[in-house]
């Protein structure tokens, strides 16, 4: 029986920031990724926006606390960060959430940047109320993924451990007993007086195999659609607040991401795990205990790009013009409370005590430094 400090389950940015922070404190940690790299579903797969807190004009709560987190991450994460791109925030004129009135005295309260834009030779004022010159910038997911799986790699206190599931756990005195499986069948046997479980969409199937309670959360497969454009690079809109979308560049990737509410979603899976018909016998490494990858799967989506553009294209003069190259599919995982007011809090759930257990579910990429409060 193999021991460690801590057991964190899930190889994207949460898992990976815990062990590397664990790590650097001195403890031995277990990192376990069920797929056989790191980085590949939510912290690859989003429209890496680095929050300041625009998005969010129904939930104070979030944009504040995306504000607290913006200035670390980007001086951390600095050489992953586009910040030299010209973001503009717009409100439809027809059907948004949201006026122009309570945008500017959300902004204002905030204390972000927000100067009305009357004119632009852009943009299409027939379907905009108002358009606002703001700052947001983006973080590159590929690189951020190259970096943390570098740093992990690197840490002689991390032990990662690929395509590795906990198949059974039980408590035996302060600690966690847990059946390990890996590539082949193998199973080995570890323990720890410590699990986090980082597994995201995941995260209600790694609580089961540990007998401890469930989060109410929903699940979306959900489509990021990467797009070219001559007229509008190094730039990005964001049309708020309701059934809307957004075009923004991707990192430092010279893609532009498009995500557009009403058509990025393209299944709905209300229950605890993600299940979804398209998890068929022929992609067995799919279930909705542990789901795969949507990019990958013969399975996945036809995609509505088509229909995304055309929605965006009515915010946009006749001179600017997208060309659609592909696009990234994953499971987008929503606590059911945020249904109120589109919040994306981060929120830590200690469900055992002694041997210790935390559930990690994560709202935005920004938000990895509240793992630091909990541990
Ligand atoms: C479509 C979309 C758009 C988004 N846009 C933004 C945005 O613009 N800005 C922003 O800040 N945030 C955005 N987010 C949210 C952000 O991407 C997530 O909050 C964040 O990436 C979650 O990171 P994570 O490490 O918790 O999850 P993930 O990156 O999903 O990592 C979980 C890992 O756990 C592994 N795993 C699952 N089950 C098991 C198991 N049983 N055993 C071992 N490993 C397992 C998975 O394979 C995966 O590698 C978006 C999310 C989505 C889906």
């Amino acid at each position: 029986m193999k021991k460690f400090d801590f057991v964190v389950v899930g190889g994207g940015i949460f898992g990976c920031y815990s062990a590397l922070y664990l790590a650097r404190k001195g403890a031995s940690v277990l990192l376990l990724e069920k797929e056989n790299r790191l980085f590949q579903k939510a912290s690859l797969v989003n429209q890496a926006r680095l929050h300041s807190g625009y998005h969010y004009p129904r939930s104070v709560a979030t944009a504040a606390l995306s504000d607290e987190h913006k200035q670390r991450f980007t001086t951390e994460h600095k050489a992953f960060v586009n910040d030299h791109f010209e973001k503009f925030y717009a409100i439809d004129r027809f059907g948004s959430l949201t006026d122009a009135l309570q945008f500017e005295r959300f902004c204002d309260y905030l204390n972000i940047r927000c100067e009305r834009v009357s004119a632009h030779p852009l943009f299409n004022f027939h379907r905009l109320e108002a358009l606002y010159r703001t700052e947001e910038h983006s973080f590159d997911p590929v690189k951020l993924g190259e970096y943390y799986s570098t740093q992990v790699n690197a840490s002689s206190a991390i032990s990662l451990s690929l395509q590795s599931s906990i198949i059974h756990a039980r408590p035996q005195g302060n600690a966690w007993a847990m059946q390990i499986q890996q590539q082949g069948g193998v199973v080995t046997e570890v323990e720890s007086p410590v699990v986090i479980n980082a597994t995201y969409a995941a995260l209600n199937g790694v609580n089961r195999v540990f007998q401890l309670p469930e989060l109410a959360v929903t699940h979306e497969i959900s489509e990021i659609a990467m797009l070219r454009s001559a007229a509008f690079a190094d730039k990005g809109l964001t049309v708020m607040d309701g059934p809307f979308g957004s075009i923004m560049p991707f990192g430092l990737s010279g893609w532009l991401s498009l995500s557009s509410v009403a058509y990025t979603h393209h299944k709905i899976s209300y229950e605890a795990l993600p299940r979804f018909e398209c998890q068929t016998a022929d992609v067995p490494d799919c279930r909705p205990e542990a789901p795969g990858i949507c990019t990958e799967c013969p399975n996945r989506p036809v995609s509505s790009a088509p229909k995304m553009l055309a929605q965006m294209q009515q915010y946009f003069s006749d001179q600017v013009q997208f060309d659609h190259l592909f696009s990234w599919f994953t499971i987008k995982t929503k606590l059911k409370a945020s249904h109120i007011d589109d919040g994306r809090p981060t929120e830590i759930s200690k469900l055992s005590n002694r041997p210790d257990y935390y559930c990690l579910f994560s709202g935005k990429i920004n938000s990895i430094y509240e793992i630091e409060k909990m541990l």
